[in-house]
């Protein structure tokens, strides 16, 4: 599958995730206007001193095998399934990050085998982006 298909698959499934005005909107203007949205991540959250960042709001995956019957990703869910490795979340994050489309990650997931697993894979994430690449965000 290719990365902007993930991308649109688990940016939407993470959207529930927390609260953010933007997170998962569409919004166009007219031809040549500014300010349009798109469902693909990218959602702003306020820093404890007031100031308003851009995160790229992801899950990781949104299969698990657990059933949580409020969760749109739980097992019994009929919804299109996706799967980041942490190697192409760091990417994706580098990307964004040097275009300037975002501030910071904001990820999460769903237990495809258990819950451990699942978060030495965002351990995995979080420790590639600030040990090898520097990343302060
Ligand atoms: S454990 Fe799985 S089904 Fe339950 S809330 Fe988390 S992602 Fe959803």
């Amino acid at each position: 599958m290719e990365i902007k298909r993930k991308l649109e698959i688990l940016a939407d499934a993470a959207k529930y995730d927390a609260s953010c005005a933007s997170s998962g909107s569409r919004r166009s203007t007219p031809k040549g206007g500014v300010g349009n949205s798109t469902g693909m991540g990218i959602c702003h959250s306020y820093t404890p001193d007031g100031r308003c960042v851009s995160l790229l709001k992801i899950l990781l995956t949104n299969s698990c095998v657990y059933d949580c019957h409020y969760c749109v990703n739980r097992v019994s869910s009929d919804v299109p399934r996706a799967r980041f490795t942490p190697a192409e979340v760091v990417q994706l994050t580098l990307d964004f990050y040097r275009r300037n489309y975002i501030e910071g990650l904001f990820l999460s997931s769903g237990i495809p085998r258990s819950p451990d697993a699942t978060v030495e894979e965002l351990v995995q994430v979080a420790r590639s982006l600030r040990e090898e690449h520097g990343f302060g965000g």
